[in-house]
């Protein structure tokens, strides 16, 4: 039966499909987004009907939304998120409680094959390349459901994906116990991965950024401030994607230091000469980290879901601010202003 009009929230427990139409915020094209009401989605095959209620708002949603846009439009954007499974074909998952990986691997591809799904050839993903998180309900393959036990809030099951990717940079650094480390950028990504170095062993855990705000948060969780000339750091990861900073590590590493490189670039990345020639001195190793593991034997994301659960990852006190869907354009432009401070803007669907 089609209703019109929004669907009624399904009670728990019950496995009933939602129908009709639902609120979500969609993306018509770069710089024009409007909430609006859209059918519910189908369940296709391997696919639940996941009730979405909190989805992060992501430093790139906000380059997706106003820049770069998404690659079709009209797209529902937002790819940090959690909900309860209301509706499962099969009947088995209904009530199921997660967090959604975003990549839906090929499954053919030689990575997928060795499960490395960041690097598949051809994937799909939910928010960018398909319908994400900003709406009602999102149907959801089997495969990235990620089952949040009872002491893990919706807040944090969706910002298990920022902390998956911290995770993935603090294991690329290799972390020896003891080690005082310095991490450039201290927005929600960066944060996260300062909170696994802490978890993981690490002595000390310095910030540097462009952004006082940014760094009076990473003082009150209980992390150093690095200030320029400060040095002897046993290894840094960088977080920014700009060159300035990436320099203010190479100087501030010692002799045989590893840089793990997690930013994402702006525009051109480039290093003056004794910098440059620091690396070489110094015999620095830099490596690279993209997204998170997935795979059975190494799933970033479980991981994450276990730490939050045994209190070693406070996820929640990186959110500065919580509004509903409608609010959502709104913020976005005021995001982009920069004026007003934001760490983790988190969409409440139950506003
Ligand atoms: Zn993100
Ligand atoms: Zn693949």
């Amino acid at each position: 039966m089609v209703v019109s009009g929004m669907s009624p929230a399904p009670q728990a427990g019950k496995n009933v499909k939602p129908e009709g139409l639902m609120k979500a915020a969609v993306l018509h094209g770069i710089g024009d987004l409007r909430v609006e009401m859209i059918p519910v989605p189908e369940p296709g095959d391997g696919e639940v009907v996941v009730e979405v209620m909190r989805c992060g708002v992501c430093g790139s949603d906000i380059g997706r939304i106003l820049r770069k846009g998404t690659y079709r439009f009209p797209t529902v954007p937002g790819h940090e998120f959690a909900g309860r499974v209301v509706y499962d074909p099969e009947g088995k998952l209904c009530g199921t409680r997660a967090a959604v990986f975003p990549l839906l691997p090929c499954f053919r591809c030689d990575s997928c094959r060795a499960e490395r799904y960041a690097q598949c050839s051809s994937y799909d993903y939910y928010g960018s390349r398909r319908d994400g998180g900003f709406e009602r309900y999102l149907a959801v393959k089997r495969f990235n459901l990620v089952p949040l036990p009872d002491g893990v809030s919706y807040e944090e099951g969706a910002m298990c994906e920022p902390a998956a990717v911290g995770l993935r940079a603090t294991k690329a650094l290799g972390l020896k116990g003891g080690e005082r480390v310095l991490v450039s950028g201290a927005g929600p990504v960066g944060l996260c991965t300062g909170m696994w170095l802490r978890a993981r062993g690490a002595a000390e855990v310095f910030f540097s950024d462009i952004d006082a705000r940014k760094l009076e948060l990473a003082g009150k969780l209980g992390f150093g401030i690095f200030h320029r000339g400060d040095s002897g750091f046993d290894c840094a990861v960088e977080g920014t994607g700009a060159g300035d900073a990436l320099a203010d590590l190479i100087v501030a590493v010692g002799p045989h230091s590893r840089i793990v490189l997690l930013g994402n670039p702006g525009g051109n990345v480039s290093l003056a000469p004794a910098d440059y020639q620091a690396i070489l001195r110094k015999e620095l190793t830099l490596r690279g980290t993209w997204n998170s593991s997935f795979a059975r034997n190494d799933n970033d994301w479980a991981e994450v879901v276990a730490a939050v659960a045994d209190g070693r990852l406070p996820l929640g006190r990186l959110i500065t601010h919580v509004i509903s869907l409608d609010e959502l354009p709104e913020t976005v432009a005021k995001i982009a202003e920069r004026k007003e401070f934001f760490c983790k803007v988190m969409v409440d669907n139950e506003r």
